[in-house]
């Protein structure tokens, strides 16, 4: 049977996925049909036909960019939304690792998320100063990870990895 073509939320072409897994993501309610096969499927006394162009419900906007846009937000992302001095998840803010009035950059090498008791307590000093650590070396996030990372909290990781992409 030939493969199913899947369409974007918005239309633009994403990908193909072989007949099982189109109709998988229909049963699953992931996508709709915009065009069927002749071909048809039983399963117990269920007749399906199966599509032969997909169209998802959401629209999946960072697979195919290059990188990750610096932002407060994507910082956050990256550090699974987590205080990175003391692991907590309440009153986060962005912390600058080499403060701003030191010649630290805004980005995402000299940026963590970090709370806010966290962020008072370590003030404008360096982590050495502070006697501060965090496990993780803040790095810019490759778009994969970031993507996955992204797809786990909106529920979609399972309909990416049925489309491919993973
Ligand atoms: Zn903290």
């Amino acid at each position: 049977m030939q493969n199913c073509i899947v369409l974007n939320g918005d239309y633009s072409y994403l990908n193909t996925v072989n007949w099982k897994k189109a109709v998988k993501l229909l049963l699953k309610g992931k996508a709709t049909a915009v065009k069927y096969t002749d071909a048809v499927i039983r399963a117990g006394k269920t007749v399906i036909q199966v599509p032969a162009v997909l169209k998802l419900m959401k629209i999946i906007r960072t697979i195919y960019r290059t990188h990750v846009p610096f932002s407060k937000k994507n910082i956050m992302i990256r550090d699974n939304y987590t205080c990175q001095y003391c692991g907590s998840k309440d009153e986060l803010t962005i912390d600058h690792v080499i403060p701003t009035a030191r010649g630290g950059k805004t980005s995402f090498e000299n940026c963590v998320t970090a709370c806010k008791t966290c962020n008072c307590k370590k003030r404008d000093r360096l982590p050495t100063e502070a006697h501060m650590y965090f496990k993780k070396k803040p790095v810019a996030p490759t778009i994969s990870e970031f993507t996955r990372v992204k797809a786990l909290k909106a529920d979609i990781l399972d309909l990416l990895e049925e489309l491919g992409v993973y």
